[in-house]
């Protein structure tokens, strides 16, 4: 396990911060009325990408990537440009630096910025978003509320990723408002449905991978090439209306139920900080043929938590801890299963983890099973109740991985509950 690497940019040094300088993720910013464009950020300190880019200190095949207000264009640059780029900013940041900005008050009051004095946009633009389903917990726990505990995992689950095409355009920035879905719902002792607003939202606990690279139609990729091909991840919250998924699902998936919002958090950890953090997938239960298996561990040790916090309440109360480590097919998996149909996969695709559950109840990635399909109500540290999200809520995402007297920190993925639209 490596240990910190020291910045200049002091608030980079707390051990129990999200962005020591060996972490370095990926956002986009804007200041007041400014264009939006391409950032990392130390402590809690912006570093402009565009300005240094500007002012000489990288050397890139394609100039202006950083000036665009996405990370599209630098995720396709590549791994070489992408690992200069980390060598140069932690040549240029870290404390015994022999490189010019640390001594250059005019480049830094171009280059860096207070985060608090900043906003956060949309880090990539999303080509596609595919939602898979890579917790046995998760699958399990649900399998037994919708179908029964004898059906509860599908038979196909054991040899394949599955997964289903998600909407891209409704992936948002944390922060941004999330209105009640409206869909058809049908209690199972009606008759016929009826058309209102979900009376059972929810979310979910997930880890996105963003992919960095293109496959052409008709190609495939290994797994090791996928694991290449993944750029970074972000904390995710695929949120689901269970009334309307209930109703739908059947015989083709989900659709309306989790088309109206899926919120990822601003900053894009790249594969790079990762490394160290490596875990083998759990046990398995069968094989996987030839194409899916991977030559060595694949999946992340990182540490998850959801707080929801009531409109009117001065406290927020964590009610799912779960870990990474729990997923039993990698990003790497998927996006080898995703192109092994000979699907195109694009610079900008966001494919989610599937609910993060674990084994044991504090771990469950969702509210369908914090309180078992609204059986079984928790309690929140203000007294009050929940089975499903209630419209004033706000749920926050947080994961860092943990390493020595550092942390790999995710920065946090919020969404607030609005009522639903006349
Ligand atoms: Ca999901």
């Amino acid at each position: 396990m490596s240990a910190l690497v020291e910045s200049w940019i002091v608030t980079g040094n707390d051990p129990d911060g999200d962005f020591p300088l060996n972490n370095l993720p990926y956002g986009v910013f804007s200041r007041k009325d400014e264009r939006p464009r391409c950032c990392t950020i130390v402590g809690e300190t912006i570093i402009d990408l565009a300005a240094l880019e500007e002012l000489g200190y990288f050397d890139l095949p394609q100039p202006g990537v950083f000036s665009q207000p996405s990370l599209n264009a630098f995720m396709a640059l590549g791994s070489p440009a992408q690992t200069h780029v980390r060598d140069r900013l932690t040549d240029l940041l870290r404390v015994d630096n022999s490189l010019k900005l640390k001594d250059l008050p005019a480049h830094q009051k171009r280059v860096l910025f207070d985060v608090y004095s900043v906003r956060l946009h949309m880090p990539f633009a999303v080509s596609g978003f595919t939602d898979f389903y890579a917790s046995k917990h998760h699958a399990t726990n649900v399998g037994t509320m919708f179908r029964g505990a004898e059906n509860a995992l599908p038979p196909n689950w054991l040899h394949m990723p599955i997964g289903y095409n998600g909407r891209a355009s409704t992936v948002v920035v944390s922060d941004t408002p999330v209105t009640r879905p409206k869909g058809q719902l049908k209690a199972q002792d009606a008759d016929a449905p009826h058309f209102g607003a979900s009376r059972r939202l929810d979310f979910e606990l997930e880890m996105g991978a963003v992919v960095g690279a293109s496959t052409a139609m008709g190609d495939s990729v290994s797994v090791a090439q996928a694991g290449d091909m993944i750029f970074g991840y972000v904390l995710l919250n695929d949120w689901s209306a269970r009334d309307i998924q209930a109703w739908e699902y059947q015989p083709l998936g989900p659709f309306q139920g989790k088309a109206f919002a899926t919120s990822i958090a601003p900053w894009v950890i790249t594969r790079a900080a990762l490394a160290p953090f490596r875990v083998a997938a759990p046990p398995r239960d069968v094989p996987l043929l030839p194409y899916l298996q991977e030559s060595g561990p694949m999946g992340y040790d990182i540490e998850l938590s959801v707080e929801l916090k009531p409109r009117d309440s001065q406290v927020g109360t964590i009610i799912c801890r779960s870990n990474t480590k729990h997923l039993c097919y990698s990003a790497a998996q998927q996006l080898a299963h995703h192109a092994s149909s000979g699907c195109a996969m694009r610079v900008g695709d966001l494919l989610g983890s599937g609910t993060i559950s674990g084994p044991e109840r504090g771990a469950w990635g969702s509210l369908l099973e914090l309180a078992w399909g609204g059986k079984e109500p928790i309690t929140l540290d203000d007294g009050s109740k929940r089975t499903f999200l209630e419209d004033g809520d706000m749920l926050t995402l947080r994961g860092f991985a943990q390493g020595e007297g550092y942390r790999i920190g995710f920065g946090s993925c919020s969404g607030t509950v609005v009522p639903a639209r006349e």
